[in-house]
């Protein structure tokens, strides 16, 4: 039985649905603090916090948990800045807390959600694993702080991990039944698509005037249920023998904002209003990824390698839920 923390949110929820399809049997563990319980699908559903240590050992046992994929953390850069609070206690403690429910019933194997943000801003055309890890803001630190507990745990108690660092997670399964649903929005494409929906009045470009080609920041988009075949495989390895181990996920392409907003005009057939306003604390200028490293050891080939492709299967989701789900 493999559990999953977060499982009721963005990136958790496709990789329930993904893992559920393969025939895994999948207990889901999230507070719904920020997910929704409609993104679950059929699988168990236990709804508890990551501080509550009691309830997760209660959950391993009455489940036979013998994996962990772990995506419960708060995940906004900008919120991050302002409430390091916030972040550092859910985060680092909450993290801290399963691991320790882990470690107490010998639950040996944990697929973590790390971060591109955990690299801050490398001055590198592509980011390969060995690149320093200099996180620009709070949330990008919480996520390396993450990555070094269970390192650490490794050694201590001989707990096997694999931290899948992602870039910028898009799109949405191609059922339509689940997609991305965060409340405020703060992501790019999906606020795209709330300016295209009469959500909202126009989208806010922050910032052009970073040492890009064309001043707005650079970003590498990877398809979610890309991601969550990443997940899986790591998962695969472990259960297999593999040792911890950490990777990249991107599709190794930098889009700037002004490409992204002109490949939804493009898919979409209609104009985004926007307008340039001032830089957003903790962004990087690019973060684009080479995945070398899990293509060649794990065999993961990202099915949705263009953007276009990726903002299709968004548009599919957010034109027939403009409102996301409908329990907030
Ligand atoms: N961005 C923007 N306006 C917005 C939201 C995002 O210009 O309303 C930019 C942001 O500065 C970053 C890129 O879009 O360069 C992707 O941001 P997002 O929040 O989607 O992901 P992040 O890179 O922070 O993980």
């Amino acid at each position: 039985m493999i559990l999953v923390t977060g499982g009721a949110g963005y990136i958790g929820s496709h990789t329930v649905k993904e893992l559920r399809s393969r025939g895994y049997d999948v207990v889901v563990y999230d507070n719904l603090s920020t997910g929704h319980i409609e993104a679950v699908g059929d699988a168990v559903f236990v709804k508890g916090d990551l501080f509550d240590v009691e309830l997760l050992k209660d959950t391993f046992k009455k489940y036979g948990v013998d994996s962990v994929i772990h995506f419960a953390a708060y995940s906004l850069v900008g919120e991050s800045m302002t409430n390091p609070i916030k972040y550092y206690k859910n985060n680092v403690s909450g993290t801290l807390c399963l691991l320790e429910a882990m470690v107490s019933c010998d639950v040996k194997y944990l697929v973590f959600s790390s971060s591109a943000a955990t690299y801050g801003d490398t001055g590198e055309d592509i980011i390969t694993e060995n690149s320093p890890q200099n996180p620009t803001s709070v949330y990008g630190m919480t996520k390396l702080m993450m990555e070094r507990l269970m390192s650490d745990f490794d050694k201590a108690y001989g707990l096997k991990y694999v931290a899948l660092r992602y870039f910028n997670a898009a799109g949405a399964d191609e059922s339509g039944l689940i997609g991305e649903d965060h409340n405020p929005e703060s992501h790019l494409i999906p606020i795209i698509m709330q300016v295209l929906n009469g959500k909202r009045g126009k989208l806010g470009i922050f910032g052009d005037n970073y040492p890009t080609f064309d001043g707005t920041c650079v970003r590498d988009y990877v398809h979610i249920m890309d991601l969550a075949d990443a997940h899986i495989k790591a998962l695969e390895s472990l259960r297999a023998g593999a040792n911890s181990n950490y990777y990249n996920l991107g599709n190794g392409n930098g889009f700037s904002v002004r490409q992204v907003i002109e490949t939804v005009e493009k898919v979409v057939g209609r104009k985004v209003n926007c307008e340039v306003v001032p830089r957003r604390a903790g962004d990087p200028a690019v973060l684009v990824a080479s995945s070398d490293k899990i293509k060649r050891e794990l065999g993961w080939n990202p099915v949705y390698n263009s953007l276009e492709k990726i903002v299709a299967s968004a548009w599919k989701w957010h034109s027939t839920h403009p409102d996301g789900y409908k329990t907030k």
